[in-house]
């Protein structure tokens, strides 16, 4: 069986199909169906986060969290992430402006941002890259200073908490990624977290073209409405995510203890006062290693085990980005280094005690 980088937190069959039923009855499929409205208000209460809106996928969602915001000019964002968070930015006609990272959080810092705003600045788009956060206390100092809004891509963050304080509670808006590949999932899907009721009722607007009523459009929105299958998923699965971020947190426990003393090698440090959702197990395999980056990505792929270089090539070395400011590599030494260092380890909730000691004894065999 091949082990792959993650795998879907599916809830039990049963639960799932008991509400499908529920739906096949009332015959509602999308439209802020009762499944929508219910699985807003239970991501919202776990979230702790007073407006939320559930989106057909994140990227849909980081499109209009920009949108709404009516923005010129420049967004000041990361090299090191999906490429989906900078198409958002040229989706709306906006310019991205890459600024290094910082090599322990691997995520933008209020003091990078702050030395690259110029008159074009609109806005700026951290990531919190593997779940881990940002700087949120010192983005919203330098957003108080500057009047610049900030939109978190928070792809990877669900669950997470910063000192106590749950980390979409941060920024104008958050987004969050509920894809497949996530590691809580309603197939596709994601949602928008607002500061403001405002910035809700305009997310909920453009998500469903600008429509007010029968008669009214007042907006040109666009359909990126979350469908009552969708919701379901995500009602079935939200029991379960704690169990499954326990069990991440034991395999990634058992990586570290076994993965530790190998030369060249070395996993993503854990951060303190962090409420960790464990979405990923990087590793850093230095250019001193005995063996390269890509050489054991091969290696484990040809054991079945499918690790995944996240995030290489950086967003900025994609053709439609290579000549946007900031993207030259000399800009970015950082990024371009983890990028060429970095390797994400299968971790999932299901992934078992044996399977973590066998992938970290090829990668000890293969680096020694
Ligand atoms: C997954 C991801 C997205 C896109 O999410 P979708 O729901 O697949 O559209 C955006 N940004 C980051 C950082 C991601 O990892």
């Amino acid at each position: 069986m091949p082990i792959f980088v993650t795998r879907p937190n599916l809830p039990p069959m049963e639960d799932y199909f008991q509400i499908l039923h529920e739906i096949w009855d009332s015959a509602i499929l999308t439209n802020n169906g009762p499944y929508h409205q219910k699985l807003e208000g239970k991501l919202a209460d776990y979230l702790e986060v007073p407006y939320l809106s559930l989106v057909s996928n994140a990227t849909l969602g980081l499109l209009l969290a920009l949108k709404v915001l009516d923005l010129h000019g420049e967004v000041i964002t990361t090299p090191y992430s999906f490429v989906a968070t900078a198409h958002s930015i040229l989706w709306n006609n906006l310019t991205p402006r890459f600024v290094d990272i910082d090599a322990c959080t691997l995520n933008i810092t209020p003091g990078s941002v702050k030395r690259a705003i110029t008159d074009k600045t609109a806005a700026i788009m951290p990531v919190h890259v593997y779940g881990t956060p940002c700087d949120v206390n010192g983005f919203e100092a330098l957003e108080k200073e500057t009047g610049l809004p900030l939109v978190y891509d928070a792809a990877h963050a669900f669950a997470v908490k910063a000192a106590g304080r749950s980390i979409v509670q941060y920024g104008d808006l958050s987004v969050l990624s509920f894809h497949a590949t996530k590691m809580y999932t309603t197939i596709e899907g994601g949602a928008v977290i607002c500061k403001t009721p405002e910035l809700k009722r305009e997310i909920d607007l453009l998500k469903n073209f600008g429509i007010v009523d029968e008669v009214t459009v007042c907006r040109v929105g666009i359909n990126a409405k979350m469908n009552e299958l969708q919701a379901a998923a995500g009602l079935a699965s939200l029991p379960y995510v704690e169990e499954a971020r326990h069990k991440r947190a034991v395999a990634d426990a058992l990586y570290r203890r076994h993965l530790g003393d190998i030369p060249g090698l070395s996993p993503l440090q854990i951060f303190d006062d962090v409420n960790a959702n464990y979405s990923y197990f990087p590793v850093f395999i230095s250019s001193e290693a005995p063996v390269a980056r890509d050489r054991l990505y091969t290696v484990l792929q040809s054991e079945g085990i499918f690790s995944r270089r996240y995030f290489y090539p950086l967003i900025s070395q994609f053709p439609m980005y290579a000549n946007a400011p900031g993207a030259s590599p000399e800009n970015l030494p950082v990024a371009a280094k983890v990028s060429g260092e970095i390797l994400c380890l299968p971790l999932y909730h299901s992934l078992c005690h044996q399977e973590v000691i066998r992938i970290c004894g090829i990668i000890r065999n293969t680096l020694s």
